[in-house]
């Protein structure tokens, strides 16, 4: 019965069907641009970047940074309607589509009617069509989407988004939601943001002073997620092969052009799987996202290519790099990555001159914590591609990664790219049960707290491995972004949550 009434639907639609709206006949400029024009009629909807002698609009709708000139023949429109085309004005234009006469365009649409969909205050829209600062526009996050470079960022994040899920969906990996609430403080590194609704200025109190969690929402004190891995690994060791990419958080008060608040992760974990799987498929991920962008983001990299070029010339020609980024871009997929232990990271950095000649501010020595200017001069300085550094001190690192067979090192992995310092951090994770306990022992890890995760090491246990790329990282390396904050859409920092 119902499926006949569908049917019947289909088979004969009510008049109101056939819809008059505005917007369905709309075509998108990245499309008229590519169309050839033989006087086609043709309905674009945008805003004005410019216009020029009350005749020429330059129309955006964000498809693409190339603006479509549109004409208006002098004397066919009304000067009160002139004089509101404005900049950041919203237009509907149909017109002809005809061979530009103007250079730099092959098409042009004539226009026939014109109407003003938004007005736009010219004294008071904050942006001028002229350069403005990324500083700048920072504090107009809510318009800089308007701006090229804005545009190419962002369609360029939303295309290596869409490659995240294309490689691991050829890949047969499932795409698995971890929680972005959780009780657990994954690395034990506290920089979380706490989840409460409790009253922040009088909590419910335990007798010895202690918040009383018991009565928080949850029953238990939560906080926003630090990474997924855990809840990945749970994944892994029944599907296994599964990725997250979700936003991640961290409180860290590290106020730098490579941290935020809020990021997104992408986390793959794998099971059957180890420390060398894990770098294979970490750099072919890598070197994938980069080629999915030079084939279908070609002008806006170039249009970015552009931009860096001539930011670098405000620099001495010293520090100017040597490839533009295309060029930087092109040498990544085609060479394989440097691999080197941890050691032997230490070891160079130990003969370099630049550490010779004492300038470097942090400390060399086996056991440390390599500082981003360490890696960078690893990848910028010495080896000028990416690097794969594995073997890491284990008292430096998580407490489920596992443990070599020195007794000092452990199977990590840290992706380290030029600009950037690391892009990657992954392990094979310790897969033996009693290893494992005694870690966290030294560690002061609760085991009760994690038996379900426990419960993968009891239950068929396997070797695995994963990693996590922080996305806005590697947006960063593809647009050539200097600061993390111009490369997600609004930025979380100390001090700042604004928009
Ligand atoms: P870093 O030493 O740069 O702070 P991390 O060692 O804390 O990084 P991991 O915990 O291994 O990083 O996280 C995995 C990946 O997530 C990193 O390789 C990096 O790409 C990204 N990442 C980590 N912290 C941040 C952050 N605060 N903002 C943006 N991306 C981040
Ligand atoms: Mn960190």
């Amino acid at each position: 019965m119902r499926a006949a009434v569908i049917f019947a639907a289909f088979a004969a639609p009510p008049a109101c069907a056939i819809s008059t709206t505005m917007f369905n006949t709309r075509i998108k400029i990245k499309d008229v641009l590519a169309t050839e024009p033989a006087e086609q009629q043709v309905t674009v909807m945008g805003w004005v970047r410019t216009f020029r002698n009350n005749q020429f609009v330059a129309l955006n709708d964000g498809s693409t940074n190339q603006n479509l000139q549109v004409v208006l023949t002098l004397g066919e429109f009304p000067d009160d309607l002139l004089r509101r085309i404005t900049t950041s004005a919203s237009l509907k234009v149909s017109g002809t589509l005809v061979p530009s006469l103007g250079k730099g365009q092959q098409v042009e649409l004539k226009a026939v009617t014109v109407d003003i969909l938004g007005e736009s205050d010219p004294e008071k829209y904050p942006l001028q069509p002229k350069k403005h600062s990324l500083e700048f526009l920072r504090e107009k996050a809510h318009l800089r989407f308007r701006t090229n470079t804005f545009g190419s960022v962002f369609r360029i994040r939303h295309s290596l988004a869409f490659a995240v899920h294309q490689f691991f969906h050829n890949k047969g990996f499932l795409y698995l939601h971890t929680p972005i609430i959780t009780a657990s403080d994954a690395e034990g590194a506290g920089e979380t943001f706490h989840v409460s609704t409790l009253p922040a200025g009088n909590p419910p109190r335990n007798e010895d002073g202690s918040i009383n969690y018991a009565e928080d929402f949850f029953g238990r004190a939560t906080n926003l997620t630090v990474s997924g891995q855990l809840e990945g690994e749970l994944g892994a060791t029944a599907f296994g092969e599964i990725y997250t990419f979700g936003p991640t958080f961290r409180a860290e008060n590290s106020n730098t052009a490579r941290h935020l608040a809020e990021f997104w992760m992408i986390e793959p974990e794998m099971a059957f799987c180890d420390l060398e799987d894990n770098a294979n498929l970490a750099e072919e991920f890598i070197q994938y996202l980069i080629r999915f962008v030079m084939e279908n983001n070609a002008d806006d990299l170039e249009f970015l290519r552009t931009r860096l070029l001539d930011e670098e010339k405000m620099k001495p020609q010293a520090e100017r790099s040597d490839l533009d980024l295309v060029q930087k871009l092109q040498f990544v997929v085609d060479n394989k990555f440097e691999r080197i232990t941890y050691t032997e990271a230490i070891d160079i950095l130990l003969q370099s001159s630049h550490y010779k000649k004492k300038k470097f501010q942090y400390d060399v020595k086996w056991g440390i914590d390599m500082q981003s200017e360490h890696e960078r001069y690893l990848v910028e300085r010495h080896f000028k591609k990416p690097v794969i550094v594995t073997g890491y001190p284990k008292e430096i690192k998580a407490f489920y990664m596992r443990q070599n067979e020195d007794g000092k090192t452990v199977a990590a992995m840290d992706i380290l790219a030029p600009g950037i310092g690391e892009i990657v951090g992954g392990s094979q994770r310790e897969e033996r049960l009693d290893r494992l306990e005694t870690r966290m022992g030294e560690m002061g890890i609760p085991t009760e707290e994690l038996w379900w995760y426990l419960d993968t090491r009891r239950f068929g246990t396997v070797p695995h491995a994963g990693f996590g790329l922080g996305f806005e990282r590697m947006v960063q390396f593809v647009t050539g972004m200097g600061n993390i904050r111009d490369v997600i859409a609004f930025p979380r920092t100390p001090k700042n949550a604004e928009f």
